[in-house]
């Protein structure tokens, strides 16, 4: 997977090309490595790289999740893959060489070269991504959130089969089980033989007596729901929470797929979070920073006391260790204080008298912060 080329390069469009000109570039394409007609070793190879890369650009989702992930998004064990599973939207089919790309072609060429062998195969359902947005404080305190979902499921009733009771289920007469006839076709490319749905059972291999009371036959049903996810503490933007079986319903009474709840947070007023540390500046009087103080500090988990030794400077960074952010891993974080040394606006008599004298004994010292020479006042 690693070294797979761009799906745009692959078929030659520009990465704002409107759906008319992806449809255009693999038919040309198609077209030119189809191995009925192009014999050389490698065309079987281009025409499935092809094939894929439309795939995905001729479907706005999947393109939408090309665009942010590239080939990760369906890479199953990639860095951003949905784990497990056949991913978004999978590519079955791809793996058997030149099979399997029968719905596709037939868009484009009458009829299907598809290959009946993989059709009735239980598929897992694809993944879903949603995202949900968290304030500060709710990501760093954990919460829960309602999810309200509408999604197609396997029938509960007839398991997806369709069918009332297992008994009206039979195999089909006229394909015997395969779900195939073949027919031959005059097509622009010449005489092909291809492989068709079968017309009596569409390609389940399957007839049905009595169709099951609840789906129709068709084995889905559709359901509503709204599901309260845990979101633990510590989370941060980009982090994804997995919800089982609650994705895409399978095919041919396949497993769902999962759901994934991508985490966005807000960002705070006071704090900057860098994964579990807290980043906080604190401005604090000329005076505070010279005799030292203790002073209250809000932390993520609530107001702490932070000692400022005396003498401090502006700049300084001040760590109150342990008082950052707890990661869903249990990692625990530290804030870091920044020192904002504040000066009065203006001085009253008083104040310059004092501060007049504390020039006097630095300069008596003669050693004051070793600064450069200054000019009589
Ligand atoms: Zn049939
Ligand atoms: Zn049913």
């Amino acid at each position: 997977m690693a070294d797979k080329r761009d799906y745009y390069e692959v078929l030659g469009v520009s990465k704002t090309a409107s759906q008319d000109e992806i449809k255009s570039a693999y038919r040309k394409l198609a077209k030119q490595y189809h191995p009925d007609i192009n014999k050389s070793p490698d065309a079987p190879e281009k025409f499935k790289e092809v094939t894929e890369a439309y795939e995905v650009l001729s479907d706005p989702q999947k393109r939408t999740q090309y665009d942010q992930f590239g080939h990760a998004a369906f890479d199953q064990n990639g860095p951003g893959g949905f784990g497990g599973g056949a991913g978004f939207g999978g590519f079955e089919g791809f793996e058997g060489g030149f099979e399997g790309f029968g719905d596709l072609f037939s868009q484009f060429f009458g009829g299907g070269a598809r290959s009946g062998s993989r059709r009735n195969t239980p598929r897992r359902g694809d993944d879903k991504l949603i995202t949900v947005r968290l304030s500060f404080d709710q990501a760093v305190k954990g919460t829960s959130v309602d999810i309200p979902l509408d999604y197609v499921t396997t029938c509960p009733d007839c398991k997806g089969s369709g069918a009332k009771s297992p008994s009206d289920i039979h195999t089909c007469q006229r394909c015997h089980g395969t779900g195939r006839v073949v027919t031959q076709r005059q097509t622009f490319l010449g005489v092909m033989q291809q492989e068709a749905p079968c017309p009596d059972c569409h390609g389940s291999g399957k007839t049905i007596d009595h169709k099951c009371d609840k789906c129709h036959g068709n084995g889905k049903v559709r359901k509503q729901e709204t599901i309260t996810v845990n979101i633990p503490r510590g989370v941060d933007t980009g982090n994804r929470i997995r919800v089982e079986g609650k994705g895409e319903a399978g095919v041919n009474g396949g497993p769902n797929g999962d759901l994934y709840i991508q985490i966005d947070v807000a960002p705070s007023q006071q704090f900057v979070r860098k994964g579990a540390d807290i980043y906080f500046n604190l401005p604090i009087s000329y005076t505070d920073a010279l005799l030292g103080a203790v002073i209250t500090v809000p932390t993520v988990t609530g107001d702490c006391d932070l000692t400022v030794p005396p003498c401090t400077e502006s700049n300084t960074i001040l760590k109150m260790a342990g008082k950052g952010v707890t990661l869903p891993n249990g990692k625990i974080g530290s804030q870091f204080v920044t020192i904002n040394v504040k000066f009065p606006k203006t001085l009253n008599k008083e104040q310059i008298d004092l501060v007049k004298r504390l020039d006097e004994i630095e300069n008596k010292k003669g050693t004051f912060f070793g600064l450069f020479k200054k000019k009589k006042k």
